[in-house]
């Protein structure tokens, strides 16, 4: 595993850093998003988002679990496992299904889902620095692996 960090000075940061990690993924990535309420996991997924095509808002799914986009580039399913209560309900909700080569998966709260999500190719940690925030980007996969190398250079 290899990892990079930055500092996020504001939300457009946070923004244009999910923007960046998009450009540099590639259809069948899983990426993990852990920290604190408010450290910007959906502003990062909504940089993500965007950058894959989508115009719109970006809300966190936390009542419906998952916010599916269905974009020209690619297939997004931003997961927001927060309020799950137990993770067998994500074998209901046929879970499986989502994590397909052809889609990009983003997961807050993963930590929530036990062993029902795939290993991630980036585990990647908002934490708040002051008012602004950092990000600590970590591969798992050698996918993950060339993004990060990518990111350093
Ligand atoms: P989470 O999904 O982790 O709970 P959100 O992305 O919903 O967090 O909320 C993050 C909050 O912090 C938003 O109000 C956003 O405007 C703000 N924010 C995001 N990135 C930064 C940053 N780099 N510096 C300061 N504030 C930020
Ligand atoms: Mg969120």
């Amino acid at each position: 595993t290899d990892s990079v960090g930055f500092p996020l000075a504001d939300e457009a940061a946070t923004v244009n850093m999910g923007k960046q990690l998009a450009t540099l993924m590639e259809q069948g990535a899983v990426i993990y998003l852990h920290g604190d309420l408010g450290a910007g996991k959906t502003t990062l997924t909504r940089g993500i988002v965007q950058g894959f095509g989508h115009q719109g808002k970006v809300k966190s799914p936390t009542y419906t679990l998952v916010e599916p986009y269905q974009l020209a580039k690619a297939d997004v399913y931003h997961f927001d496992l927060y309020r799950l209560g137990d993770p067998e309900e994500l074998e209901y909700m046929g879970i499986r299904d989502y994590f397909s080569p052809q889609a990009i998966c983003v997961v807050e709260w993963p930590e929530k889902g036990g062993e029902f999500i795939p290993t991630p190719d980036l585990d990647i940690t908002l934490r708040y620095e002051g008012e602004a925030r950092a990000i600590a980007i970590n591969s798992l996969t050698e996918r993950g692996q060339a993004i990060v190398q990518q990111l350093k250079s």
